[in-house]
């Protein structure tokens, strides 16, 4: 498949610069039965984890892969919580992948916290120490499973980035991709932006196969007709404000040695809104934020940098911050429904890759993403390659990639807590019973020179005029399906 306008990579970078600048696709055996001399097997557009993944893959099985990405660099756009939970995909990639890549902290304690006016209550998990690892990083491997890793995007990516370039991938860097190319109700290439495209239209380049990992909007999987749009009940928006401490400040607030990490979710900090804070430690930062549900933000009018002050002044979380400088404050949308907004995978010369796919979610007591694009990543490389081996770029043979999906715990785990994100949902969730909770453990803790009473008569007493007895039990049904049977 000829390479139809190169303009972005014969016009020394003015799309943007390859990262590998000088670096050419390498010239290892194609795999594709589709390309031809000068041309790429396939397009992958977005460096982010999901993106990266699937062009590592590619490119390790031998085809020549050309990487898109609108950001200055890849991660120069990209920000989360954050907390890359442990999965296998990223070592299949890069070996040695957890001792190399740029982390910051190996996520030991996790707190879960229920935010009330006055107080607030937690449940703290705790995996044994990874402080005496900190020289081997991520521990071993039978650790791995419980811990998360903290790390910075903007370094992140663009490390994992280089580890695809170094395979092989040439990189295009401040290039967007601004739509598909269709031929014969396949997808050819795509068209891209800031090319000096010729009369004001758009510059296009061609390969039997793409893979949009273009993140939580989509575009190109809209274009494809895969999905109509995320609605505002499926997406949210986070807030991330970025604080500057010291290392030791950090470790002595949160109860760490060495390079062990910790995470903190909160709920009821978000004035009813749908969602919930949180509070990450990196090495001499901390990320504070919020995850609100698009429409119950919208709902509420309230703005999100006001919401923002109140959460770092509250309770919990402003002795944390004590002395802690701003350094940065950011916005993006996660996708948040679940299996509800998995579009269809893949459709011919396509496939859908990470949040694109709607491949992230939280159950309350997770956030997940990377994970998941980086796996989505990989399967989509894999089946990309066999297609390309075949030449056959029909949506039958890419709908492959959907049963791979099917088998993965991507789709699995979505699919085991759809009941759980559908719970969260529910406004109460993020309110009331926050205000019950508290009520109850502050009278559990009261000691008022009065006698106390069982737990259950307390109970009834912090319900009372909250919630309904019927709702409650209607609630605790709901979340016995979601969580527990
Ligand atoms: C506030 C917040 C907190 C989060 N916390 C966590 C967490 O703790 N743990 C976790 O695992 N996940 C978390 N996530 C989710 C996680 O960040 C995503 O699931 C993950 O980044 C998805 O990776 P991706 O590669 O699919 O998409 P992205 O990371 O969004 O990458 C998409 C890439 O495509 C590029 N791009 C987009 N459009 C184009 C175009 N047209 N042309 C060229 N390039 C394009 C973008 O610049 C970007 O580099 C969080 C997200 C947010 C917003």
């Amino acid at each position: 498949m000829p390479l139809a306008t190169q303009k972005p990579l014969a016009n020394g970078g003015r799309a943007g610069d390859a990262v590998d600048r000088g670096a050419t696709p390498h010239g290892g055996a194609s795999v594709g039965g589709g390309s031809s001399a000068g041309g790429f097997d396939a397009i992958v557009v977005g460096a982010g984890p999901a993106g990266t993944s699937a062009a590592l893959g590619l490119a390790q099985k031998g085809a020549k892969v050309l990487l898109l990405e609108r950001g200055e660099y890849p991660g120069a756009k990209n920000m989360f919580g954050g907390m890359m939970a442990y999965c296998p995909a990223p070592e299949q990639l890069v070996p040695g992948f957890w001792e190399r890549a740029p982390w910051e902290r190996a996520v030991t304690k996790r707190v879960l916290s229920i935010a009330g006016r006055e107080s607030s209550t937690s449940l703290v998990f705790q995996a044994r120490s990874g402080s005496e690892r900190s020289s081997v990083g991520a521990g071993s491997s039978s650790d791995r499973s419980l811990t998360g890793f903290t790390l910075f995007r903007p370094i992140f990516d663009r490390w994992y980035a280089e580890q695809a370039v170094a395979a092989g991938v040439t990189l295009l860097t401040s290039c967007r991709a601004e739509g598909l190319l269709m031929r014969d109700g396949a997808v050819r290439g795509v068209r891209i932006a800031g090319g000096g495209g010729t009369a004001g239209g758009d510059d296009v380049v061609e390969a039997p196969l793409v893979i949009a990992c273009d993140g939580a909007l989509s575009l190109l999987a809209q274009e494809a007709g895969l999905h109509g749009g995320f609605k505002p009940d499926q997406v949210a928006l986070g807030v991330r404000a970025l604080y500057l401490l010291t290392e030791e400040d950090i470790n002595e607030r949160f109860g760490l040695a060495g390079r062990e990490g910790a995470t903190n979710e909160f709920l009821g900090c978000t004035e009813g809104i749908r969602g919930g804070g949180f509070v990450y430690t990196q090495t001499e930062t901390l990320s504070i934020g919020l995850v609100m549900h698009l429409d119950s933000l919208k709902q509420k009018a309230i703005p999100p940098y006001e919401l923002m002050e109140r959460f770092v002044a509250s309770t919990p979380v402003a002795p944390l911050l004590r002395g802690a400088r701003l350094v940065e404050y950011s916005a993006h949308l996660l996708p948040e429904a679940g299996v509800r907004m998995t579009p269809r995978l893949s459709a011919a010369g396509l496939l859908v890759a990470g949040d694109a796919a709607g491949f992230c979610y939280t159950n309350g007591l997770t956030q997940e993403g990377m994970n998941m694009a980086m796996t989505s990543g990989l399967l989509a490389a894999k089946v990309g390659a066999e297609a390309l081996a075949q030449g056959d770029f029909t949506a039958p043979r890419l709908a492959g990639y959907a049963k791979e999906m099917k088998r993965s715990f991507v789709l699995r785990d979505l699919r085991t807590f759809r009941r759980a994100i559908d719970f969260l949902h529910h406004d109460r969730l993020f309110e009331d019973y926050p205000r019950v909770v508290s009520a109850l453990m502050e009278d559990v803790y009261r000691s008022d020179g009065r006698p106390r009473t069982k737990i259950a008569r307390m109970g009834l007493r912090a319900v009372r005029g909250v919630v309904p007895i019927r709702q409650l039990i209607a609630d605790a049904i709901r979340v016995g399906r979601a969580y527990l049977w």
